[in-house]
């Protein structure tokens, strides 16, 4: 996933920055108001940004937005392009810097302190949000431009940005009269109030509950990486010389997989799919319920069916309807898959003699076992090879061959915690390209899971500006010089994450607010899914997939039964995911302005139509989606990441039907119409350009090991 900063309504707001002429009302003390300084453009003052900065250096930021829009307003010279659409790129400098930290705060240093300042801001900024997308003069001038857009000697980039502008307006309700206005903007400040609500609520569930384990005889089955991260993390929670299992999915999951005890991993199963439903203070179901009605109201208000209906007019799937059609498409064959993952698992638990039926929490750890029978793959025979920093060192290699990046360490920038890293990054001139920030351990106030974000997009249009972007990951710290081994799946999600910072990396665009991943989420995920495909070539495992202790490469027979094994338990992952997709946009098409949709008895009842497989959840039950509740972002869009993978799946192929991963002229083409175009260009058109064809779902099919059937064509998005 990648998180956009402080994401406000329509597309004006919040671009990211360099420094206007304006100089900023700016408390001196203040370092988060200064313009960035040091090496690379500026990088931003981690070191200097204490939490009592964030509230007054937020405050004199919109203000100087704000004086900047009027500034555009006041100018007598008819509306053009570079008065007014440029302008809009120009201004609200101060506040992207602010907010990328405050973004970086929320997401990985969410204190209480922290967390207090930021129940307080969020309805502010969104209150600011509606104040610059209901500025009618502003829309009028912004109109103006856009009418002539086609007769004035627009580049078609700058036609895009215009066009995106207008109707990013226009969504955001700039047409509707005064109370609908004042209506809107309630909506909007009392959902950013929830979505904090939301996230801190499961950030406690996250970080209060954890399983410690006092006996050696607990952890059976656990193999000798596990034990040692488990006793790391006791240790660090006070509970040293026993071993603690956290309440996150690095933790759940391979302790799922691999520990003998079924009390213990039903424990673990039971409160990590219960986060956020378990009643009291930090339970997530009645703010759900308002969520969804508020949304539904938004969406009326602005003259749109539902909610989703208004989230996908500006993707690339256009309609809820489209996403729900390729979703329905992959369902049941993916439904199909389950049954028989379960019927094999089920036979072998039998032949132990387990005297079991297979129950969610049993999922796991039975796959492992079919998949070291079936396969002769055991997921512990690979781990020894995946070391976290020689992986790293894997994905600069592929960025390298790729694109020409070259990755170099860097001392002089700050970080907000001594675990992160800096490298900066090169073309093969050695010009900057931007710097790369690797944050890869878990912490108590930081979220579970990995993303990708961009503290600065780059631009070209008043002066060249190069990228910042970070990866995050939340891998338990081992002890100080040991390499921390991860598994595959978490090292597929490394190569995922970096797919979307070399999206960032790659852009070469005119204007930040269309540069890098600013593009619709459904094309989104395809850079990220896309790059997944390079950890299992022979060349990366052949020189980064090396044994821990001996330095060998992972051995040719141990890949060719990864590759043998690769669609493999891709019922469960396909039926995990889409039943959250399918619920996400269920609960969306079917939320209005006065219903309480109990969530609970919604995903039970979806569920069950759907013909959901006992054995399987939900990858993200309702009451912890943060993807559709911890913000507008991925909501009624979870589909992204399957409509994206039809893309990446018909993508890699056109690697495989010419030379290979590494082909020179596929990659160049990758980058010309897919990397470095942003949202320059119309997302289906760019992958025209890059294919030469439309993607259809053959490829995903082939992919997921499913039966072959050509559906859902995904469209164009033209306006
Ligand atoms: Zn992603």
């Amino acid at each position: 996933m990648f998180k956009v900063q402080l994401v406000g309504i329509g597309m004006v707001l919040l671009v990211a920055a360099t420094v206007s002429a304006a100089a900023p009302a700016a408390n001196p003390a203040n370092p988060l108001l200064a313009k960035w300084s040091g090496p690379y453009g500026g990088v931003p003052p981690f070191d200097a940004v204490r939490v009592e900065h964030f509230k007054p250096a937020l405050e004199a930021a919109m203000a100087e937005q704000l004086a900047e829009i009027d500034a555009i307003t006041a100018n007598p010279a008819k509306p053009d392009f570079d008065n007014t659409i440029a302008a809009m790129e120009r201004a609200g400098r101060t506040l992207n810097r602010v907010g990328s930290i405050f973004g970086v705060f929320s997401s990985t240093m969410s204190t209480p302190d922290f967390q207090a300042v930021e129940s307080e801001m969020a309805p502010k900024l969104a209150e600011f949000g509606d104040k610059v997308a209901q500025n009618e003069k502003l829309f009028a001038r912004v109109a103006a431009v856009y009418e002539t857009r086609e007769t004035s000697g627009l580049s078609p980039e700058q036609q895009r940005l215009v066009w995106l502008d207008y109707t990013g307006f226009v969504r955001s309700g700039a047409r509707l009269d005064k109370p609908a206005k004042e209506r809107l903007s309630a909506i909007n400040q009392r959902l950013a109030s929830l979505f904090t609500s939301f996230s801190q609520n499961l950030l406690a569930d996250e970080s209060d509950y954890e399983l410690v384990l006092e006996k050696e005889a607990d952890l059976a089955g656990l193999p000798e990486s596990l034990r040692q991260a488990a006793a790391s993390a006791a240790e660090s929670r006070g509970h040293k010389g026993k071993w603690s299992i956290l309440n996150t999915r690095s933790s759940m999951d391979p302790f799922l997989t691999y520990s003998d005890r079924r009390d213990l991993r039903e424990k673990v199963w039971r409160t990590y799919y219960n986060r956020g439903d378990n009643g009291g203070a930090h339970d997530n179901n009645k703010i759900i319920t308002e969520i969804l009605k508020l949304r539904a109201e938004r969406a009326k208000l602005l003259g749109y069916t539902t909610h989703a209906h208004w989230r996908l007019e500006n993707s690339m799937a256009k309609t809820p309807e489209r996403a729900m059609e390729l979703m329905e498409a992959v369902w049941k064959p993916a439904v199909a898959r389950v049954h028989e993952e379960v019927a094999d698992m089920q036979a072998l638990a039998d032949k132990e003699g387990a005297k079991i039926t297979i129950e969610p929490w049993d999922y796991r750890y039975y796959a492992e076992k079919v998949r070291k029978a079936k396969y002769d793959l055991d997921q512990n025979a690979v781990m020894p090879y995946l070391q976290l920093e020689k992986l790293r060192e894997g994905m600069f290699w592929v960025a390298g061959e790729l694109f020409g990046f070259r990755f170099t360490p860097v001392q002089d920038a700050p970080v907000v915690q001594p675990d992160i890293r800096v490298w900066k990054v090169t073309d093969p001139a050695g010009q900057l390209v931007g710097l790369w920030y690797f944050d890869p351990y878990a912490r108590p106030d930081k979220g579970s899971g990995a993303w990708m974000n961009a503290y600065r997009n780059q631009e070209r249009f008043d002066g060249a500006i190069s990228t910042i972007v970070s990866n995050n990951t939340n891998f338990v710290k081992g002890k100080p010089g040991e390499p921390i081994l991860i598994s595959w799946d978490d090292a597929t999600a490394l190569f995922h994450e970096f797919g979307h910072a070399l999206h960032g990396l790659a852009s070469s665009v005119q204007y930040p607010s269309l540069s890098g991943t600013s593009v619709p989420n459904d094309y989104g995920e395809f850079p990220s899914q896309l790059l997944e495909h390079w950890l299992p070539t022979p060349e990366v495992l052949n020189r980064y997939a090396l044994h821990y202790q001996t330095g060998k490469p992972i051995p040719k027979e141990l890949v060719d039964r990864i590759e043998r094994a690769a669609t493999f338990n891709q019922g469960f992952l396909t039926v995990e995911y889409l039943a959250g997709a399918l619920v996400d946009m269920k609960l969306h098409l079917a939320a209005t302005p006065d219903k309480d949709i109990d969530p609970d008895a919604f995903e039970r009842q979806a569920l069950a139509e759907l013909g959901m497989p006992k054995e399987v959840v939900m990858r993200h039950r309702t009451p912890q989606f943060g993807h559709i509740f911890a913000s507008d972002g991925y909501s009624a869009g979870y589909y992204s990441y399957l409509w994206s993978d039809t893309l990446s799946a018909d993508a890699w192929e056109a690697f495989q039907q010419a030379g290979g991963a590494y082909d020179k002229a596929v990659a160049q083409r990758l980058r010309d119409h897919v990397f470095s175009v942003g949202n320059t260009v119309d997302p289906a058109d760019g992958y025209r350009a890059f294919r030469g064809k439309d993607p259809g779902t053959a490829a995903l099919m082939r992919k997921r090991g499913f039966p072959v059937v050509e559906t859902a064509q995904p469209a164009s998005t033209k306006p």
